[in-house]
């Protein structure tokens, strides 16, 4: 009796988050797993500088264009695509191996790195879109982080509009008026994810050792 199931295993899932730069959506991410152990995130490899508070294989990895574009040819990028000029890319090992062991992996990745992650791993992704409650209110964000130069909030900014464009391609959205209500909601969006019928492997044992009989499809 003792080695039956007492949860149901799953697969893992990708929830990539997208926003446009300055909506919150690093506070949400870090939010997201500071609340949940289990939950890895995908540390991305950029070229461009680390800010003041940035650290090495924390924040991001931080490369060279050339250890760059030797990871690309190498197919170790999951995905990877160019943003605000700068080379951005989410290294595929740490993914497959999360994704094998039932773990689920948050992505703070632009919309070109979720149509790639989403065509890479069908079934297993999940969107969610975070909007600012204004294009006004995204620029004070910007400015108030003080450590982007001026040439780029305003290229930034520029990217707000197309990066916007996108939402309807997300499973989800929310408008991040203020972060606990944000948060609240990015993990009610990840619950449902985990529930989803299509990601419990292993109904049939759990429900097998409750009633002997073998479902239905
Ligand atoms: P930042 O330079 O402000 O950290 O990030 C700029 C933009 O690049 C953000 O929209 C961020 O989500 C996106 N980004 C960060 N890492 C990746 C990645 O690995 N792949 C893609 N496609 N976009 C990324």
């Amino acid at each position: 009796m003792s080695d039956q199931p007492t949860s149901i295993t799953r697969r893992g899932l990708c929830l990539v988050l997208a926003a446009p730069s300055g909506a919150g959506k690093s506070a949400i991410t870090r939010a997201l797993l500071d609340a949940d152990p289990t939950l890895l995130l995908s540390i991305s490899v950029t070229t461009r500088a680390p800010r003041p508070y940035e650290i090495d294989g924390v924040h991001y990895h931080f490369r060279t264009q050339a250890e760059f574009d030797a990871m690309v040819a190498a197919g170790q990028m999951l995905e990877w695509a160019g943003v605000f000029g700068r080379s951005y890319g989410s290294p595929r090992a740490p993914v497959e191996a999360a994704m094998a062991e039932g773990r689920d992996v948050v992505f703070d990745i632009d919309w070109q790195g979720y149509r790639q992650v989403r065509a890479a791993l069908p079934g297993d992704v999940v969107g969610l879109f975070i909007m600012p409650p204004s294009l006004v209110e995204l620029e004070a964000r910007l400015r108030a982080r003080a450590s982007d130069s001026e040439a780029e909030i305003l290229r930034r900014m520029a990217t707000a509009t197309a990066e916007i464009s996108h939402v309807r391609e997300f499973d989800y959205v929310l408008v991040n008026h203020e972060l606990p209500t944000a948060v609240a909601e990015a993990q009610a969006v990840l619950t449902t994810a985990r529930l989803a019928m299509s990601r419990q492997t292993g109904l049939e044992a759990f429900t097998g050792h409750l009633s002997g009989a073998p479902l239905a499809s």
